[in-house]
């Protein structure tokens, strides 16, 4: 048998046990299915060293004490080891395709079952908290309720396994792979999940909160009431996603891709989206991105890159809102977007941008007024009524036309007060173009 990986705390690694039957081997050792519980038992304690036993398809085991043995790169794939107390138990590289584990109990933190095939193994409410299950098997393992707290799973295969309700809270999943998994309601909160893939993974529900998603596969995920609060999703994956009724407050969206996510009543408000991808997203009017919460920090105090990430928050914001027709929300992070820009022109002391912001900020609301163009329009037109030295009435009629052409009062005016009518004619032809290109520019939306 080689030798070369098992582990050498427990003595020599040769067998001693006398041959079983006719063969050349020991009843542990010998390559036959279905050994009885009782040729297994029948010389008394088998010893710690267990390595490389085959013990296919034996029912009963759990009556063959087993705990702080080694069983590296044992076969027990279909054994029935229900309820069995598996502590201490050193299982590395270990074939347990099928086992039944249900109700068994791995826990305390030594059990080893790295390299360990489990495949479709059934580990209903099994206690594997701080197991090491590293680059195992479960691919289709059933883990409904189990526990695996705190486990060490990084690499490890779970497609298609069947994880739902099942506790993972701080668990180490790092790169593991998840494709197609069922993780209903599965708690992962403060999971690692660095470069996991969740591809086509059902998260109904699941609670995600403050997991570790960085560089995560969630391609056609099915996210609908995922928990994802804090989490960290840099660089992650999430193209195609159903993310409907989605909590994402809170989390890191840098350079997330979320081409075609459907973001239906999902809640984005707090979200760090900078270099985020949402082409084709779908949102709604129930879509949260917490305009009047996002921003913690307000613009008088902000940095450079505080605001080059807002200003990009809200030009995702806009373009979003836009595609799904929901243009009151465009405007309002459009004008967003127009004042991060202005606070930017005053921070770089860019003072002929920054008066033309201000500006156009004032007369038309960057564009989107027509009430604001209006107002300021009355005002120009009131401003000239007081300054003309004529009856309240009289100069009120004068300083209208006066607004409209500078010549229609000219004869009845002193030369000073010809400049302002002039001046003032020159005010409205502005306002008037503005006027049209207001309305002309909310008629485009
Ligand atoms: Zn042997």
């Amino acid at each position: 048998m080689p030798t070369d990986d098992l582990p050498t705390s427990a003595g020599g690694h040769c067998c001693w046990r006398p041959v079983w039957q006719d063969g050349d081997r020991c009843v542990w050792h010998t390559e036959c299915a279905g050994k009885s519980v009782e040729a297994l038992t029948a010389r008394g304690n088998p010893g710690r060293r267990l390595d490389g036993a085959i013990l296919t398809d034996v029912d009963g085991l759990s009556e063959v004490p087993l705990s702080g043995t080694t069983l590296a790169n044992a076969t027990l794939s279909g054994a029935d080891l229900r309820g069995v107390r598996l502590r201490d138990v050193d299982l590395r590289g270990a074939t347990l395709e099928r086992v039944d584990l249900r109700d068994s109990d791995l826990s305390g933190g030594t059990v080893q079952l790295r390299y360990a095939d489990l495949s479709a193994a059934r580990l209903r409410h099994a206690d594997l908290s701080n197991v090491d299950l590293r680059f195992a098997t479960l691919r289709n393992a059933d883990l409904v309720r189990a526990s695996l707290v705190g486990a060490k799973a990084s690499g490890t295969t779970l497609t298609a396994a069947t994880v739902i309700s099942t506790r993972l809270a701080g668990a180490t999943l790092r790169n593991a792979d998840l494709s197609d998994a069922l993780l209903r309601r599965a708690r992962l909160a403060n999971a690692q999940l660095r470069g996991a893939t969740l591809s086509g993974a059902d998260c109904y529900e699941a609670d995600l909160s403050d997991a570790d998603l960085q560089k995560a596969v969630l391609e056609d995920a099915r996210l609908r009431g995922t928990d994802l609060t804090g989490s960290d999703l840099t660089d992650a994956t999430l193209e195609n996603a159903d993310a409907r009724g989605v909590d994402l407050s809170g989390a890191t969206l840098t350079r997330t891709v979320l081409t075609r996510a459907n973001l239906f009543d999902a809640d984005l408000s707090g979200t760090t989206v900078y270099g985020a991808v949402f082409v084709d997203a779908k949102i709604n009017d129930r879509t949260e991105f917490g305009f009047d919460r996002g921003s913690t920090t307000s613009l008088s105090d902000a940095t450079l890159t505080d605001l080059d990430r807002l200003g990009w928050r809200y030009r995702i914001i806009e373009r979003l809102s836009r595609q799904n027709a929901l243009p009151e929300q465009a405007r309002r992070a459009y004008r967003r977007r127009k004042a991060v820009r202005r606070r930017r022109h005053r921070k770089k002391w860019a003072v002929a941008k920054w008066t033309g912001a201000t500006l156009s900020g004032g007369v038309m609301r960057y564009g989107e007024g027509p009430w604001r163009v209006l107002g300021v329009s009355a005002v120009v037109v009131l401003a000239g009524a007081i300054l003309y030295p004529l009856s309240p009435g009289e100069s009120l009629y004068v300083s209208l036309v006066s607004f409209l052409d500078p010549l229609a009062a000219a004869r009845e005016l002193p030369a000073w007060a010809r400049y302002v009518a002039a001046v003032q004619s020159l005010a409205g032809v502005l306002l008037i173009a503005l006027l049209v290109f207001v309305f002309g520019r909310r008629s485009t939306y």
